[in-house]
């Protein structure tokens, strides 16, 4: 497994809606392991395949608490089937905004069918975490940040702060 370079705001690649992955092949599987290795080693709780760089509809989550064993997540060509009325707010934040983390609404339980790293269809019901953690991934797949759910003026502040950040940082990821 190995560990890939994570793009930052305001990479134009975050605003690129991804393709759906065709075959689950060992070249996928193999993707999803470095997604994994590369979240946990960020460390980070979800990450989607467009986040390494990856135009795919792949992405791969953890919210297991520390300490407790780990619970890896493979979600491939998710599709949400159906989300609550009921809302819920977490303070979000995401690798590619590092240092910045922002309350963010959104349906607090919802349905979603993936395919899964065996290439099997499966269904799942999410609630609390889960459910903000799958929400804010198939976001990224559809060229969608949480700062785009948060206030214009909070946003342009954001995008204004990396972009200055990016200039000095130069082109290399680190
Ligand atoms: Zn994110």
């Amino acid at each position: 497994m190995t560990i890939k370079p994570i793009i930052i705001l305001p990479d134009p690649l975050l605003k690129q809606v991804s393709e759906p992955v065709a075959t689950v092949d060992d070249a996928v599987r193999k993707l999803a392991d470095d997604m994994l290795e590369t979240m946990y080693d960020a460390p980070g709780i979800g990450l989607a395949a467009i986040q390494i760089g990856v135009p795919r509809r792949l992405l791969v989550i953890d919210v297991s608490k520390e300490g407790e064993e780990k619970q890896p997540l493979v979600v491939i060509n998710p599709t949400i089937l159906k989300s609550s009325d009921e809302r819920s707010v977490y303070e979000e934040g995401c690798l590619s905004i590092p240092d910045y983390y922002a309350e963010v609404e959104r349906p607090a339980t919802l349905t979603v069918e993936f395919v899964n790293r065996d290439g099997k269809m499966q269904t799942i019901d999410a609630d609390g975490l889960l459910a903000t953690c799958l929400q804010h991934e198939i976001d990224h797949l559809n060229g969608t940040l949480f700062i785009d759910h948060i206030s214009k003026l909070k946003r342009d502040m954001v995008i204004r702060k990396f972009t200055k950040a990016s200039k000095t940082r130069g082109t290399k990821a680190i």
